[in-house]
């Protein structure tokens, strides 16, 4: 996607497939036909109908089960939709512009355990404290588990505002 102009793709799924995944915060744009739905996403009709045309006519469709790794492929596609893979052809169609972004960069400045920043020479800094993205990565070196982004925030907001605090005050 990161790819595509303007680094925005847009997903395309059918009355078949909507209820067949966790329901987007954000409520998706809806048609009854796919050349509508195209125009509410300010796309080309055409080239959308060819596009979701060819996806079509690609899929090897077996026994659907969204809950393992299913025999639905595509062939001769690139990339190939290996599992999961089945005819857009059901209206209503709902589409969701998309772009990626950046949930953790994983990197940052180094903290010690009382949020005061580490220099360059290893050493604490006097007055100086880091909590939330910027220090992030002394927690996390890859992955992440659900809402630990805001508990480094707020574990290390804590400890870098009392800290702060004593300093202001000796
Ligand atoms: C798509 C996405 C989904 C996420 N989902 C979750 C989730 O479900 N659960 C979870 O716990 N975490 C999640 N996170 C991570 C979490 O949102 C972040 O870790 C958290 O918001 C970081 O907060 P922060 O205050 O440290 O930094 P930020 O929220 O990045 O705040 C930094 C602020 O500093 C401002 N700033 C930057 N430079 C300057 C400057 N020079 N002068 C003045 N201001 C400046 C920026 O504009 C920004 O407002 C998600 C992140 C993303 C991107």
């Amino acid at each position: 996607m990161a790819a595509q102009p303007g680094q925005v793709g847009y997903s395309i799924i059918d009355a078949k497939s909507i209820d067949a995944f966790m329901p987007s915060v954000f409520p998706p744009v809806v048609d009854d036909s796919l050349e509508g739905l195209a125009g509410q996403l300010g796309l080309d009709p055409g080239t959308v109908t060819q596009t979701v045309g060819a996806f079509n006519a690609a899929c090897r469709v077996g026994t659907f089960d969204h809950t393992v790794h299913d025999d639905c492929h595509t062939e001769g596609l690139s990339p190939p939709k290996s599992h999961w893979a089945r005819p857009i052809d059901t209206p209503p169609f709902y589409g969701y512009s998309l772009r990626p972004g950046i949930t953790f960069t994983y990197l940052g400045v180094r903290v010690d355990e009382t949020a005061r920043i580490l220099m360059a020479d290893g050493a604490p800094a006097e007055n100086l404290y880091a909590a939330g993205e910027i220090m992030a990565g002394n927690v996390l070196g890859k992955g992440y588990l659900a809402g630990i982004g805001m508990t480094i925030g707020s574990v290390f907001g804590d400890l870098a505002g009392r800290s702060a605090a004593e300093v202001a005050h000796g």
